[in-house]
């Protein structure tokens, strides 16, 4: 690993799922430019660019290397050369990966794909630091009870929560009157509804302020982002519905805010830069130095903050909605929304069609009667199945 000086307290043994993407970079950039000995890395999984993976694990000094795609292991191989790294491939070898002896585990595998190894480290009783919100939309309920069952302590990557979870500094949730996630508003925050429902893949990809993987700049652009965020902070935090708010603020400077019962409001800052906040949990209770650009409020001069307009962006209202309702609507919601994402940024439909498919799914399974809750996380995988094959289908 690149680092800058040396450290003498424990090393922290780290996994890192995800470690090709968005989330995985910018933990590896932490990794890399912490003191020397502050951390090591066992393992290290994605999806299926062995090359990414090989060079990322080379670089962090990793014991493990593994890709789900079980066709790309000789590629992984070749691309490991002589370094003493362990290399396997397979769905198996991502969950073995997230077994492993670690401290922590990084969760930053995209979608869906995440549940099963982020629920096999909670399992193995690790430090999760989660960045995949999927897992607690999916299989909220199943995960935290599982997850509290194996002694695995939860710490949220995703920069809202993680604000939130700063500000809230271990207070109990019985002494908060509400939470409130920002969210910049995306590429669309001025546009009409009509402009929006004809935006093409490449103006819903350009966001503002955030670099991100091209699902969750989707999810951004029509506000599902902040709805699946609702969703996750419900969980996260134990916090009903009517408890958690959102408020437009473009700069993203502020992430996460908490209000208590006396009339307090704690607000988690930074400038948008995920470094930040896998930092914080990776350091956790302690502070490891990045090298994101300190926040300079005078050069922001004003931070602004509206209400979102559920009418534009009716996908916010649908997660709303979903996470009023419970049970199985917020896997539903998710999975649901996976297909048509993929289907939009293949343009195989428009904007619009993104709400209106995942209410279409919604509906279905209220009508089907499978909209009860999902008892374990094998429950709710076949909830998250049934809906991307139904939703498949009515693309077809
Ligand atoms: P990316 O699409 O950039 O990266 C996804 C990562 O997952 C890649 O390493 C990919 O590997 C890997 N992957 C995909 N499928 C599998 C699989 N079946 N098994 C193992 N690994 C797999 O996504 P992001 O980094 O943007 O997001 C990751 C998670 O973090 C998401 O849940 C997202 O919601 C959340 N998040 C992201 C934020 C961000 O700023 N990016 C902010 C907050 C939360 P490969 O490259 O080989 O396909
Ligand atoms: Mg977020």
């Amino acid at each position: 690993m690149v680092t800058s000086s040396t450290y003498d307290g424990p090393t922290r043994r780290v996994t890192v799922l995800g470690a090709t993407g968005s989330i995985g970079r910018s933990t590896e950039d932490v990794l890399a430019h912490a003191p020397s000995g502050q951390f090591a890395v066992e393992a290290v999984a994605g999806g299926r660019d062995a090359a990414a993976l090989a060079r990322v694990a080379i670089h962090l000094g990793a014991r493990f290397a593994a890709v789900a795609d079980p066709s790309a292991y000789r590629a992984l191989k070749d691309a490991l050369g002589s370094a003493p790294i362990e290399a396997a491939a397979g769905p198996e070898a991502i969950v073995e990966a997230a077994k492993r002896p670690a401290d922590i585990v990084v969760a930053a595998i995209a979608g869906a794909a995440g549940v099963e190894p982020t629920h096999a480290a909670a399992m193995a009783g690790r430090v999760v630091a989660l960045a995949n919100k999927e897992c607690l939309v999916c299989a909220g309920e199943p995960f935290m009870r599982d997850a509290a069952a194996h002694g695995a302590r939860l710490l949220p990557v995703d920069s809202e929560h993680n604000a939130i979870f700063q500000a809230l500094g271990g207070r109990d949730v019985a002494s908060i009157a509400k939470m409130y996630l920002t969210a910049s508003g995306g590429p669309f925050r001025t546009w009409t509804r009509e402009a929006i429902n004809a935006a093409m893949p490449e103006q819903a990809l350009a966001h503002p302020n955030w670099s991100m993987g091209a699902k969750i700049t989707v999810d951004s652009a029509g506000l599902m982002n902040k709805g699946l965020e609702l969703i996750e902070a419900s969980y996260l935090f134990g916090v009903e519905a009517d408890r958690l708010d959102v408020l437009v603020h473009p700069q993203s400077i502020v992430h996460g805010l908490v209000s208590f019962c006396d009339g307090s409001m704690i607000a988690g800052l930074s400038n948008p830069d995920m470094r930040t906040h896998i930092a914080h949990c990776l350091g956790f209770p302690d502070r490891v130095a990045t090298r994101a650009t300190p926040l300079d409020l005078a050069a922001i001069g004003s931070l602004t903050f509206e209400r979102p307009d559920l009418q534009r962006f009716p996908a916010l209202k649908l997660a709303m909605d979903a996470l009023r309702q419970g049970g199985s609507l917020p896997t539903v919601l998710n999975a649901a929304n996976e297909i048509v994402v993929e289907a939009y940024l293949a343009r195989r439909i428009a904007f619009a069609d993104i709400a209106r498919l995942v209410q279409a799914a919604c509906e279905d399974a209220i009508r089907r009667g499978e909209a009860g809750a999902p008892a374990s996380i094998a429950e709710a995988l076949a909830v998250d199945h049934i809906t991307r094959e139904r939703t498949r289908a009515s693309l077809a």
